[in-house]
């Protein structure tokens, strides 16, 4: 039986997150009052004109100089035809043969093998609204995204399987959210994809006839509606058949996609320039000034991370997942370091915590790291009275919950609630003996051989000293004390 190999490219939309819509005034805020966020231009009202929205623009180049496109001085916006009550206008307002970037590339970098998915081009376009079907047999129109800014990003057919696409989404919405281009939320339609997928022999050079997979508002559906498509045409050529070329819905609940319409063709579309919109000009100064504001991207980041402070691969994926939580951890090192000289060994015990205790709690709350309870300078002074000696790790997790529940520092509960590690070897000598002689049953056991029981004077310590004494010491003393005849 012949082997097959899947060829993907996605179409993906992003939302820029701008206050207001790409050619005019209206607000873009999500959940407002249908048919709340419209003006004449939006409606598509006669006289109205255009004006495009300059933050988009620079949110649109910052995503391409992030990608490594080429950012043309001069590109065009066009008319893309076609009817739909949604679409006010008869057209959409899109970039069609001088998109404003052009090629560049996304790594993908999960656990696998890195991989590069290269770019076809990005574009800005606005988005069209919402038919809402079903109302007592009526078809209802929400125009509160119609005018939305998007940019469009097509991928080379460069993905080979619905995990590689689902890891190309989530590498492209880490990156629009450390560069604060867009939420990047599929669930708020935020981030959106469509899906062109073909089978071929695999070794062959041809592309196969492909087909394009619509309505995918999850990184599940991604990789599940792939797979299913994969299948379908993988069992067709195998049954002799051909692939018609075409465009198919997604539908989630049935975990199936349907024919929805034969692939329409560009000229179908008529595209042709806005006539209302002059060309678009990108100054050399203005691309100039968006390249150098450019944040440190995940990729360099994550590179840093290992590098400079040894952290395992995990350990740098997971914390330059969110920017948010990348800065909360430099900001914690760099308070650290502060205050020693151990800074490597404290980057890594600072990891942990992030990713235990500060995690955990975060994820309960649904709570970004920006706003955590416990600063990053916090937790670092939390580390720092571990590292010497002022309280065992066991202590420090309670005192960390407490920190968390009130937004005080580390020092201040320790004082307050009289937590510090007791490492007076006398004072623990004198609760070792009581310990020693009220319990004389147990001195004989250990002392006729039964080791074990040193667990149990340890504990006994513990308890006495509210778990405060060092361990080691604890240890230590017990076994002289025990191992000294009579
Ligand atoms: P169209 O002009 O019809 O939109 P494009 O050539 O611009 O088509 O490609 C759209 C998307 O389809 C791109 O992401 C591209 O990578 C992908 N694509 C093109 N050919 C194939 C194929 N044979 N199999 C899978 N994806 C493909
Ligand atoms: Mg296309």
């Amino acid at each position: 039986m012949a082997e097959w190999e899947a060829v993907i490219g996605l179409e993906v939309h992003v939302q820029l997150a701008t206050a207001s819509k790409l050619f005019s005034g209206s607000s873009t805020d999500f959940g407002s009052e249908p048919n709340a966020l419209t003006d004449p231009t939006v409606l598509g009202l006669p006289g109205a004109l255009p004006a495009l929205n300059g933050r988009a623009l620079e949110l649109a180049i910052q995503l391409g100089a992030a990608v490594g496109s080429s950012i043309r001085r001069r590109s065009r916006f066009a008319r893309k035809h076609y009817f739909y009550p949604d679409l006010p206008k008869g057209y959409q307002i899109s970039q069609y043969d001088q998109p404003l970037c052009e090629g560049g590339a996304v790594e993908l970098r999960g656990s696998g093998e890195a991989r590069t998915v290269r770019l076809r081009r990005i574009h800005m376009e606005e988005d069209a609204g919402k038919s809402i079907h079903g109302a007592r047999g009526h078809s209802l129109v929400d125009l509160n995204r119609a005018g939305v800014p998007l940019c469009e990003i097509v991928s080379e057919p460069d993905i080979r399987s619905g995990d590689e696409a689902a890891e190309f989404m989530r590498a492209l919405r880490q990156l629009v959210r450390y560069l604060g281009v867009s939420g990047g939320d599929m669930e708020k339609g935020q981030l959106r994809c469509d899906a062109n997928v073909s089978v071929r022999p695999a070794g062959s050079e041809r592309y196969g006839t492909r087909t394009e997979l619509k309505n995918i508002n999850s990184f599940r559906f991604v990789k599940q509606a792939i797979e299913n498509e994969i299948g379908r045409q993988t069992r067709i050529l195998e049954g002799g058949g051909t692939i018609v070329q075409e465009t198919r819905l997604w539908d989630a609940d049935a975990g199936v996609s349907h024919p929805m319409r034969s692939k329409e063709e560009a000229e179908d579309y008529r595209y042709f320039p806005d006539p209302d919109l002059p060309p678009l000009e990108v100054s050399d100064e203005f691309l100039a000034r968006v390249e150098g504001s450019l944040p440190e991207l995940p990729a360099a980041r994550f590179d840093r991370l290992v590098r400079d402070y040894g952290l395992s691969e995990d350990d740098a994926r997971t914390l330059t997942q969110e920017r948010t939580l990348a800065d909360y951890f430099d900001r914690a090192v760099s308070a650290y370091a502060e205050s020693s000289t151990k800074a490597a060994s404290g980057a890594k015990a600072l990891a942990n915590w992030i990713q235990s205790e500060l995690l955990r709690e975060l994820g309960r709350e649904g709570r970004d790291a920006a706003s955590a309870p416990v600063s990053p300078e916090s937790l670092a002074g939390l580390v720092r009275l571990i590292d010497d000696g002022t309280i065992s790790g066991k202590i420090a997790k309670d005192v960390f919950a407490k920190m968390y529940a009130s937004g005080e520092p580390a020092e201040a509960i320790v004082e307050r609630e009289g937590l510090r590690q007791i490492t007076d070897q006398g004072e623990i000598e004198a609760i070792a003996r009581e310990v020693v002689e009220a319990n004389p049953g147990q001195v004989e056991a250990y002392r006729g051989g039964k080791h074990k029981m040193l667990g149990f004077f340890v504990g006994q310590v513990m308890k006495r000293t509210g778990g405060k004494a060092n361990p080691k010491a604890v240890n230590e003393i017990l076994t002289r004390l025990l191992d000294a005849p009579g």
